[in-house]
């Protein structure tokens, strides 16, 4: 088939769809990007809380870590359009960037309005046809092969259709999990949706009393069912729900599985994880030597941030006027265990659409990993998050969306031996 020809149909103007869509174009494919909203890239425009994390410039092995949905499905893709690669073509296309902590990547302009207009610009460049508030309702099959898709509007024959139209997570911004359901109609299997990259929901009183306080460095361990268990360190944030913070997102992956399968779900957050038992003791001794004249709630200054004061004297049954020399030995054995054993109880997550990602999705079993072609109908390919992968924050699951919509514009077009 001759490519120059050859008619697109890309469903969803988010991030994988509108490289797709540029993408394909430039390889000579007539181009059809269908968008409900009547803008493009409205999730894009909201990430990295309006400062878009591009991408991370870890090494494609740490993508695949750190994409606990289904990271090693990646493989191909990353290795046909890698991070270094969209920098490269970012760079080509007039924009800046700057690396920092963690590796992460972002516009130079910290703005993440500049990478949607330079989508915008570049589908005009490349001749890409937009359909904007044109919601696509069903994809057409003959013969075991996509032949076009149909809107509100009409039906548009298609030789191929790029299904992009992200995950089930704020669905003001268009992503409501339409492709879920059209991915099923065609005989696609779409695993459990679950929220991934979520706040959690805690019954203890003290989070909400401790609403808008931030932690730094501490470690947060999570136990299901008794057995399963995971912990990280680093910053996490009271509300009033619960808590929520980058570990907290990092680590909702696996509680949101483990309250999927019914397994109650317990805590502890260890406010002084560098320190051992002993080392502790000894740093509590020494505050108390220090502060000996006064209330135990005016001798904890230096060890803790003033709101969690009262919140640890009574989980370790001090009352907080109590004299610091009428400290029992026991009640400090009560205060060290309190400040590395801090429980909470999960009831659960916020609801999914609140999630930063969407977990689950068209199974990548009926997926090729080399091309995104659907292994069930021809012509038929997937890019970013409808399909079963999520990955972690840092900006891996923009690259992922990138480089499957990348993979997805080449096979599309028939230009994947050229590139
Ligand atoms: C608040 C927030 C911050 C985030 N920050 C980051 C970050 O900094 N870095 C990072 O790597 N990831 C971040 N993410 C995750 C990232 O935004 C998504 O993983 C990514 O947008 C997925 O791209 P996508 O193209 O698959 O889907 P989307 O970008 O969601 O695009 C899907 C598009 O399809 C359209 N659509 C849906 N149904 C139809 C239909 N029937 N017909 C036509 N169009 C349709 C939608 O309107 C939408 O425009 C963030 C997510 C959120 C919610």
């Amino acid at each position: 088939m001759n490519s120059e020809n050859k008619r697109i149909a890309v469903i969803g103007a988010g991030v994988a769809g509108l490289l797709a869509a540029v993408h394909a174009a430039e390889l000579g494919a007539e181009v059809h990007l269908f968008e409900k909203m009547d803008r493009i890239g409205l999730k894009m425009g909201i990430t990295g809380k309006g400062r878009c994390n591009l991408t991370n410039s870890a090494p494609i092995g740490d993508f695949i870590a750190k994409t606990p949905g289904n990271g090693k499905f990646l493989y191909s893709a990353y290795g046909r359009f890698s991070n270094v690669d969209l920098l490269e073509l970012l760079r080509s296309w007039g924009m800046e960037t700057v690396t920092e902590r963690g590796g992460r990547v972002f516009p130079k302009s910290e703005d993440a309005q500049e990478v949607r207009h330079l989508f915008m610009r570049k589908l005009e460049e490349t001749g890409v046809q937009l359909h904007l508030s044109d919601p696509v309702h069903h994809i057409l099959t003959e013969d075991g092969r996509v032949s076009a898709v149909q809107t509100s509007r009409g039906v548009f024959p298609a030789e191929a259709v790029i299904l992009a139209t992200g995950g089930k997570s704020y669905p003001r911004t268009g992503s409501t999990g339409d492709g879920y359901r059209m991915a099923e109609e065609l005989g696609h299997k779409v695993t459990v949706l679950r929220p991934a990259l979520i706040p959690l929901v805690c019954s203890n009183a003290y989070c909400r009393e401790l609403q808008g306080l931030s932690l730094r460095n501490v470690k947060l361990t999570i136990s299901a069912g008794g057995r399963r268990k995971a912990e990280l360190q680093g910053e996490m944030i009271f509300t009033h729900f619960g808590i929520s913070g980058p570990i907290v997102l990092s680590l909702s992956d696996q509680v949101s599985l483990w309250l999927s399968q019914g397994h109650a779900v317990t805590g502890e957050i260890n406010l002084k994880p560098a320190l051992s038992e002993e080392v502790l003791d000894k740093r509590i001794l020494r505050d108390l030597a220090k502060f000996h004249l006064k209330q135990m709630r005016n001798a904890l200054q230096e060890l803790l941030p003033h709101r969690l004061i009262d919140v640890i004297l009574h989980m370790s049954d001090i009352p907080s006027d109590l004299g610091v020399s009428e400290l029992t030995k026991q009640q400090r054995a009560n205060l060290r265990y309190a400040l590395q054993h801090m429980p909470f109880t999960i009831t659960g997550t916020r609801p999914i659409e609140e999630a930063i990602v969407t977990a689950g999705g068209v199974s990548v079993k009926e997926i090729r990993s080399s091309s995104m072609e659907s292994k069930l109908v021809g012509g038929l390919y997937f890019a970013g998050e409808v399909m079963d992968i999520h990955a972690f924050t840092g900006g891996y699951n923009l690259q992922a969306a990138f480089s499957t919509g990348w993979t997805a514009a080449e096979y599309a077009a028939g230009k994947a031996d050229e590139a």
